[in-house]
């Protein structure tokens, strides 16, 4: 390969966002053709006559497309997102395909929008919004509760799950962690790490900063549930797969989850990043969550800033240049993982 070799690529899932950002910084010489559709099998085809894909969140990109894409000559999947759970990577190392992620790009962004999600269920800034504009003035039924020495549990404290321990422990919350791998630098800022049970029964507030993977599927099931605080607020940010949306709704009808906000869905891939809002909704789960007035529910919205999208896009094309150059790269994902 030479380190010039010019690529045509195709870009799955796109937003005007993403062209904005993949034009301003690729090199001119590559060429992007961004399909709105997202890849799967019925879509596959769209990859003939490319050189490499790139695919965001609910793209599907299981064996039957990795066996397309290699029948036609394509060797490299680009993820201009930090999870990777959409891809089958067995099938990837089967077909010699090269997948590479965006792992970083400003873990600041999802943190500061688990905090937007607690304040506004916490403050209901939301109502007051919608009532001032009605010239309602009447502040009853917007009580909240100090975030000051509340227990914040936090599940996952990768680079997510850090900046929003950082944010927490500012507003003077006791915080709680729950991870594999111990942060000493997080443990001399204040966080306490503690087992999974302690962290989900002790918290106020329990934000999820994990990944999606078959050990954490359904993370926060009934079981768990019992475990947590009468009235407990439940922040998921990551994956929807690590809550089951059934047994959440349930705790929601009963009162013991007192707050809900999720900027993710189980069932998101038929859902979120389109507008929808001249159609008949089908989903029952997403219909039922909408019934209640302490959930909050955001689009996958958490990456969305200037600073973040410019960052996936400059290191989603480092990464194209590492495949062109045949360097080996941080960001290359494998089975095993
Ligand atoms: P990361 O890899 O830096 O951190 C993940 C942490 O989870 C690690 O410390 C890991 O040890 C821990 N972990 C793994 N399995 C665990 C388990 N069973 N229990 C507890 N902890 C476990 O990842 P990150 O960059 O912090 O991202 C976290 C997740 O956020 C991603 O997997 C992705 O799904 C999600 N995400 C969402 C958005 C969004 O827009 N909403 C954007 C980016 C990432």
């Amino acid at each position: 390969m030479t380190p010039d070799r010019i690529m045509k690529l195709g870009f799955f899932s796109t937003k005007s966002y993403d062209r904005t950002y993949f034009d301003i910084n690729k090199d001119p010489r590559h060429e992007i053709i961004y399909f709105e559709a997202r890849l799967m099998e019925e879509t596959a085809q769209l990859c003939e006559g490319l050189d490499g894909i790139c695919v965001f969140v609910n793209d599907i990109v299981n064996r039957k497309v990795i066996e397309y894409l290699h029948n036609h000559g394509i060797r490299l999947i680009l993820l201009r997102c930090a999870g990777f759970n959409q891809v089958d990577l067995e099938a990837a190392g089967d077909y010699q395909m090269k997948v590479y992620r965006v792992p970083a790009y400003s873990p600041e962004a999802v943190a500061e929008h688990a905090v937007a999600l607690i304040l506004t269920l916490n403050r209901k800034t939301h109502k007051a919004y919608n009532r001032i504009r009605e010239l309602n003035f009447s502040v009853e039924k917007l009580i909240g509760f100090d975030l000051n020495e509340k227990h914040v549990g936090v599940i996952g404290t990768g680079k997510i799950g850090t900046a929003f321990c950082r944010i927490m422990l500012g507003f003077g919350c006791k915080v709680l962690a729950y991870d594999k791998y111990e942060q000493e630098e997080l443990k001399k800022l204040g966080v306490q790490y503690v087992d999974l049970l302690t962290c989900i029964s002790e918290s106020d507030i329990i934000s999820l900063h994990c990944p999606l993977n078959e050990e954490t599927k359904y993370l926060i099931n009934s079981q768990r549930i019992q475990s947590m605080k009468d009235g407990v607020m439940l922040i998921n940010t990551s994956r929807g797969g690590l809550i089951n949306t059934k047994d959440v709704i349930k705790a929601l009808k009963h009162q013991k989850i007192g707050y809900l906000g999720i900027d993710v869905y189980e069932q998101e891939e038929k859902l979120f990043f389109e507008d929808y809002s001249e159609t008949i909704l089908q989903d029952e789960l997403i219909a039922r969550l909408l019934t209640f007035p302490n959930v909050l529910i955001t689009s996958h919205q958490g990456f969305l800033t200037h600073d973040a999208l410019d960052q996936i896009s400059k290191i989603t094309l480092d990464n194209l240049q590492c495949f062109i150059d045949g360097r080996p790269c941080d960001n290359e994902v494998k089975a095993g993982n």
